[in-house]
């Protein structure tokens, strides 16, 4: 008997070419050809009477053949055969090309099924080259996801060979396959690729999604037990209360908890792998800051990397602030600083001269070295993929590391798309911040809308008018660009009034004019795609009008609106839709909260997880059953087994789980491979 991690070549039928084609499809061993799932079944147990069949798409259709088999000579080598079939409800034409052996099967009084799709075209109920089987043949027949040169058949051909040259070991510990009524691991493989009826498949599948998401779930558990090796950069003391008194604001309950959070994790001989979550304007630069003073304080150096270059100027002009009255040396590393003045920056890095560094992804250079860094902190961190974060921790020996993200994620997710984090909530915002007021209107609204960003201006407010991307091609009857959009503002209601554009087509310096000449006041109105999403904080902007704001995302409304009511001034957001659906749900979620966790909640229910998981740079495995939309009970529940497992073996060392443990580390390094 063979075993799951042998070669496939081991397979009678697959010889080296095959096996090149098997591997195209990430298939190497038996094991992997198991773990190869069907896309889908087709079903020849459920029958479609003739009558009802027309626009149904593939349909399995019982019937009795009426009369004997005509053949039909269409050119050399090409051979038709027709033959008439009936059930109850009517008569069917049946057409079958080349096939000899399919046609002389047909007998007349004979009972067969077929399978296939009716033709749309022609009067009468016909069907063209189906698939033929005797009647009584009840079987769900798996499909796979074929690729050049290796069809459905074959890959069902190789799993057959493969599951009675092998048994699939158990892989999941027995309490839990016990406590939740899993099928085996043997008998669900079988059932999932070859159904000895409908009810075993949804057991089979039901336990292969929870070992799917078990695994994943305990993985990623597993990764940071192994992250929590030592480390040399232990804070001796904890300085971040001494820091409390540098700020012109009294921090609120919520970032005090972060930060003490951050500081025990600091101070602990393993590094700190701790992600701050906080909505839009909830401080958590403030909760950065006070990790940097303390990393200082402790003789260590800091890094903290922002995805733009005017998001890292605003942080050093925050921090630089902050530090004001200490004797902390604070330095902006960009892409756009002039050679000379990098080289020397570096230069002093190196050296120790420097205490806190900010900057971009210029961070990462290879050429950039530190004396001793212990801190490093990623602003927005969905914004870098997990090996950027690796490569500038990687310029420390093992320092700590402080993430910042202000996409509310629905706690189901947060778990495993953070799994290999703790996580730190600030759940409160700073004191004498009034909530944005939202309104929604209808574009007949325009005129009124206007006034009312004038009235904001007038009072030396400023504000934006956001408008959602136009694609290329796209109808553009309702839909007009931000650039002319700023056109005609500046010609008409606006060209009293100084407007700024700023869309993603702009070259990243020209951006960061715009941007900088708004923070400034210089700017009166800006006008933007969703480019100014990210962490602009720009306490003065009051207002903010979204046009067809339907076509955003809840989450990403959420963000945008982040960017206003930041500075104790009534701010409001006015969102224009002529669509009466979105009216009626989503923007009514908009108008009803301004409680990120609440709306990316409401949004999850809404829309499913798709979008969060599937458009943003997660680094997570590709799942091969589980689907994260319509699985998330059953996440939950493998989530909460697989955090009791990984409690009892922190890093799966007991024999019993090695089997476990190797199938894991297969599932993640297919992270990699993304
Ligand atoms: P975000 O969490 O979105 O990054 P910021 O850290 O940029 O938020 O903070 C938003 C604004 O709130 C900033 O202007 C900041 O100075 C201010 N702020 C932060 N914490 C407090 C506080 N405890 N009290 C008053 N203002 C605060
Ligand atoms: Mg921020």
């Amino acid at each position: 008997m063979a075993t799951e991690s042998d070669s496939i070549r081991y397979l009678k039928g697959i010889g080296e070419k095959r096996s090149l084609l098997y591997g195209k499809l990430g298939i190497d061993t038996v094991g992997a050809l198991l773990r190869f799932y069907p896309r889908s079944y087709e079903d020849w147990s459920l029958i479609t009477p003739i009558s009802e069949a027309r626009g149904k798409g593939t349909v399995c259709i019982k019937a009795e053949v009426m009369t004997p088999v005509r053949e039909n000579y269409i050119r050399k080598n090409m051979i038709l055969y027709k033959a008439t079939v009936r059930d109850k409800s009517g008569v069917m034409s049946v057409t079958v090309f080349n096939n000899k052996y399919d046609a002389e099967k047909l007998k007349v009084g004979s009972e067969f099924l077929f399978y296939g799709k009716l033709s749309t075209e022609s009067f009468y109920a016909e069907m063209s080259s189906p698939k033929i089987r005797p009647a009584g043949f009840d079987y769900l027949r798996p499909i796979y996801p074929a690729t050049a040169g290796l069809n459905s058949t074959a890959l069902e051909k190789s799993v057959k060979t493969a599951l009675t040259a092998v048994e699939p070991k158990e892989l999941l510990p027995k309490r839990i396959i016990d406590e939740n009524r899993l099928m085996s691991r043997s008998e669900a493989i079988k059932n999932v690729h070859f159904p000895e009826n409908k009810e075993l498949l949804v057991k089979a599948r039901r336990r292969l999604i929870f070992e799917e998401l078990f695994m994943l779930q305990a993985g990623l558990l597993l990764i940071k037990n192994v992250n929590r090796g030592r480390t040399p950069c232990v804070f001796n003391k904890d300085y971040t209360n001494d820091f409390y008194s540098l700020l012109p604001f009294e921090l609120t309950s919520a970032q005090k908890r972060c930060i003490a959070e951050a500081a025990a994790d600091m101070s602990d001989k393993r590094p700190m792998n701790r992600l701050i979550q906080g909505d839009v304007g909830s401080g958590k630069t403030a909760v950065a800051a006070a990790c940097c003073y303390s990393a200082v304080k402790n003789g260590y150096q800091a890094a903290m990397m922002a995805p733009t270059e005017i998001l890292a100027e605003q942080h050093f002009k925050t921090f630089s602030k902050f530090f004001e009255a200490t004797d902390i040396r604070v330095a902006l590393l960009t892409g756009s600083l002039s050679k000379k003045k990098k080289d020397e920056l570096k230069k002093r890095l190196e050296v120790g001269e420097i205490d806190l560094v900010i900057g971009t992804h210029a961070l990462l250079s290879d050429n950039v070295y530190f004396k001793n860094l212990g801190l490093v902190i990623t602003d927005e961190q969905h914004r870098f993929g997990v090996e950027q974060r690796a490569v500038l921790s990687s310029k420390g020996k093992a320092p700590h590391l402080l993430v910042m993200s202000a996409t509310p994620i629905p706690r189901t997710l947060a778990l495993i798309m953070h799994g290999d984090l703790d996580v730190s909530i600030i759940d409160e915002y700073p004191k004498g911040r009034q909530a944005v007021d939202t309104y929604c209107v209808g574009s007949s609204y325009h005129e009124r809308v206007y006034n009312y960003i004038k009235k904001h201006i007038e009072a030396g407010h400023q504000g934006y008018i956001v408008c959602p991307l136009v694609e290329e091609g796209e109808d553009e009857g309702s839909l007009i660009s931000a650039e002319e959009y700023f056109e005609a503002l500046s010609k008409n209601e606006f060209k009293n009034y100084r407007l700024g554009l700023l869309h993603g087509k702009m070259k990243p310096k020209e951006k960061d004019e715009v941007m900088r000449a708004f923070a400034k006041g210089d700017i009166d109105l800006l006008i933007s795609t969703t480019v100014i999403e990210v962490g602009i904080d720009v306490p003065n902007s009051t207002i903010m009008v979204i046009e067809n704001a339907e076509r955003f995302g809840l989450s990403q409304l959420h963000q945008l609106r982040g960017r206003i009511g930041r500075g104790g001034f009534k701010s409001d957001c006015i969102l224009i839709s002529d669509s009466k659906t979105a009216k009626e749900t989503r923007l009514k979620i908009m108008c009803d909260t301004v409680d990120g966790f609440e709306i990316a909640d409401k949004d999850l229910a809404l829309r499913g997880p798709g979008d969060f998981l599937g458009n943003r740079q997660h680094g997570l495995p590709e799942l091969r059953i589980a689907d994260l939309s319509s699985d998330l009970a059953m996440l939950r529940l493998a989530g909460r087994q697989a955090a009791e497992l990984i409690k009892a073996d922190p890093l799966l060392k007991a024999p019993e789980n090695a089997d476990f443990k190797a199938e894991i580390h297969r599932m993640l390094s297919r992270m990699k491979n993304n």
